[in-house]
């Protein structure tokens, strides 16, 4: 089962032949790729192995949405790290999405990337007393955000009596398997490697370097990144323990109607989002409220019931039935705070994992941390220390 992005997966080789790099990354999706993107700008080789093909995990089967922030409503966060820490955190988000922005910029045919902004739609008052303050807060950094209510929303999203909504400006979305393939070729170009069916079955470390072993070949390096997502556990298993592979489910139409607005929404404490592509697809996503116990798990499997609420969502929101052109599921990784892991688990073993459904900007983050602590000697972010 591939997701609509994943039309474009292309077939990589596997890595056949012992090589020496700086840096070993595990997984081919956002995170080991945007990690092998910061650390080739800056100079170093880096090997990236994926065991299937690269962007066949979550990052080839989500919704494209790219968001700053955390998983968490803004408030959620200031709860769980403080309010300094949380601001700090959002501002690397925020930073995240610039490069984002910049490697959609330079890419030569598009990634389709554009910022139309999201619209927020409360469940209940409690929601909507988060979304207020979500503004207040996202106000004290300058981030661009409206209170929306009744007359404000458009038509079509009235009919379900919220309490209103906030508008997120700065929101991007992108064609994930684009921006993968860019990223390929970017990393290529500077005599790094990304490599497919490249399973990684062990990495043994030693006061020098590491080795990563695969069937056929092993990579020898200074650093080993481990960027598998959920998987996260079968490398590490002293610290994935705490890693919940989460399912989510998502759906995309045949090309319908413009809606009247154009922008991505979310509803319901984040559990419903959808947006419609410039094509006119759907691409709709979500639902897990409805079965929350039946969605743990690593098998890619479509869960009937969630399918047919997105597919009876669908068909409500343009008004004609046989709709749907591709349904698919993909697997998260959750933390128990809902803040991604991003540090050492040993001196020369890193792990950048667990991002709670909101990978677009925090895989970004993650990769971008790692770069500067090896190269700049900056610090770890305590808050995000798998050991925390
Ligand atoms: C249905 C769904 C919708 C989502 N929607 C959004 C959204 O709209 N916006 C957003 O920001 N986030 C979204 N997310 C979350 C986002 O997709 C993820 O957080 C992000 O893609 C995680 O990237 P990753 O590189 O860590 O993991 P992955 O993309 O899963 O990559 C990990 C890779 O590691 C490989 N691997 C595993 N074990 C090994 C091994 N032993 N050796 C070699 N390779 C291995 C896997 O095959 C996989 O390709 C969604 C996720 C899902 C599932």
């Amino acid at each position: 089962m591939i997701s609509y992005w994943q039309e474009l997966l292309k077939p990589l080789p596997p890595l056949c032949n012992d090589v020496n790099v700086d840096v070993a990354i595990i997984g081919g999706g956002y995170t080991g790729l945007w990690t092998a993107e910061l650390l080739s700008r800056r100079g170093l080789t880096v090997a990236v192995l994926e065991q299937e093909q690269p962007g066949w995990g979550a990052s080839g089967r989500n919704g494209g949405l790219v968001i700053p922030g955390l998983a968490q409503l803004y408030p959620h966060v200031v709860k769980t790290v403080g309010q300094d820490a949380a601001q700090a955190l959002y501002r690397r988000t925020i930073q995240a999405q610039g490069l984002v922005r910049q490697v959609a910029a330079e890419s030569p045919h598009g990634v389709d990337y554009s910022e139309p902004g999201s619209l927020y739609l409360a469940a209940d008052q409690e929601e909507w007393r988060y979304l207020e303050e979500t503004k207040q807060l996202l106000d004290t950094m300058g981030e661009p955000s409206t209170l929306l209510q009744d007359q404000d929303i458009p038509p079509s999203l009235q009919h379900n009596l919220r309490p209103g909504g906030l508008f997120m400006h700065g929101d991007g979305r992108i064609h994930p398997l684009k921006l993968i393939h860019v990223l390929i070729q970017r990393i290529s170009n500077r005599g790094s490697g990304v490599w497919g069916q490249s399973r990684v079955i062990g990495i043994d470390e030693t006061a020098t370097g590491v080795v990563v072993s695969t069937k056929r070949a092993r990579v020898s390096a200074d650093h080993v990144i481990v960027a598998t997502n959920a998987s996260a556990m079968e490398l590490c298993p002293s610290v994935a323990h705490n890693i919940e592979p989460v399912r989510g489910q998502m759906l995309v139409t045949v090309p319908v109607p413009k809606l009247d607005y154009g922008y991505p929404v979310y509803a319901d404490w984040g559990y419903k989002y959808w947006h419609q592509r410039a094509d006119g697809r759907l691409v709709i996503g979500g639902w897990r409220d409805l079965d929350i116990p039946g969605e743990r798990g690593y098998a890619l499997r479509l869960n009937p019931r969630i399918q047919g609420a997105l597919q009876s969502f669908a068909e409500e929101l343009v008004g004609t039935p046989g709709i749907i052109e591709r349904r698919w599921a993909g697997t998260m990784a959750f933390t128990n705070d809902r803040l991604p892991w991003v540090g050492p688990i040993r001196p020369r073993t890193w792990i950048a994992a667990g991002f709670n459904g909101h990978g677009s900007t925090n895989t970004v983050m993650a990769a971008q941390l790692m770069t500067d602590v090896l190269l700049d000697g900056e610090s770890w972010v305590p808050e995000l220390l798998p050991r925390r």
